[in-house]
């Protein structure tokens, strides 16, 4: 399976992601991630991106297609978090896959109002040392976390003035995006309201259902 999580900061597509390539085996690729870990090591593409990233926007999509497309070539299923983001980058996904005569089998939209939004990210803290992320409402006991035992830390770009800018970016370039998975035929819709079980459980059905489809689709082919 090649799967795209969208849908704005805050979403969960993070978490879902995680869960998702364990529980199927497939690699994650999270472009946050990636991308904040160039900027940590002061690569040279880190410090020329460090202050897109601050500033909530996108970074340019030259350097995001540099950092991914490897890893997207190597690994023949995935699940991609955060990457496409327009409608250009889509394309460019469509292009790499293409040379290899792949595609994507999913695209899973996870829906969350700008409220909500606001208060997972104004509230989030992440792990140092595994990524893990939690609420201030909700901390482990002892304040680090529950999983590896680091110190957590607010990231930079979670503060109410970048979310907000952050929400504005996502809104300015998803609309095309959506359009141009929806006329493929692979869009779906997700509620990332629910608890992150439940969120899981309607992106598994999803899965399911479509390796279905591809598994029958490749019968019929060879046959
Ligand atoms: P979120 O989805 O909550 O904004 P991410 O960790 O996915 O968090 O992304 C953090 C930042 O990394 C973005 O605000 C942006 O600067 C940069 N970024 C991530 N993905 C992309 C992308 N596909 N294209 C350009 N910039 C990106
Ligand atoms: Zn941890």
């Amino acid at each position: 399976m090649r799967v795209v999580l969208l849908g704005p900061p805050g979403s969960g597509k993070g978490t879902q992601a995680e869960k998702l390539g364990n529980r199927l085996n497939l690699f994650h690729i999270s472009t946050g991630d990636i991308i904040r870990e160039a900027v940590n090591k002061r690569t040279s593409v880190g410090e020329q991106i460090k202050d897109f990233l601050n500033r909530g926007e996108l970074v340019p999509d030259s350097v995001v297609l540099k950092l991914l497309m490897g890893i997207i070539k190597k690994n023949e299923e995935f699940i991609l978090d955060g990457f496409p983001r327009n409608l250009q980058q889509a394309k460019q996904l469509d292009a790499v896959l293409g040379e290899e005569n792949k595609e994507l089998d999913l695209v899973i939209n996870l829906k969350i109002d700008e409220g909500a939004i606001l208060h997972r990210l104004n509230g989030r803290l992440t792990c140092s040392q595994c990524g893990k992320v939690y609420h201030i409402d909700n901390l482990p006991s002892g304040k680090r976390c529950e999983l590896c035992g680091a110190s957590l830390y607010q990231r930079k770009d979670d503060n109410i003035d970048i979310i907000k800018r952050r929400i504005n970016v996502y809104k300015e370039s998803i609309f095309p995006l959506i359009e141009y998975y929806r006329k493929k035929g692979i869009l779906h819709y997700i509620q990332g309201e629910m608890s992150p079980e439940k969120v899981f459980r309607g992106i598994m059905t999803l899965i399911e259902k479509r390796k279905n489809e591809v598994m029958e689709e490749t019968w019929l082919r060879k046959n």
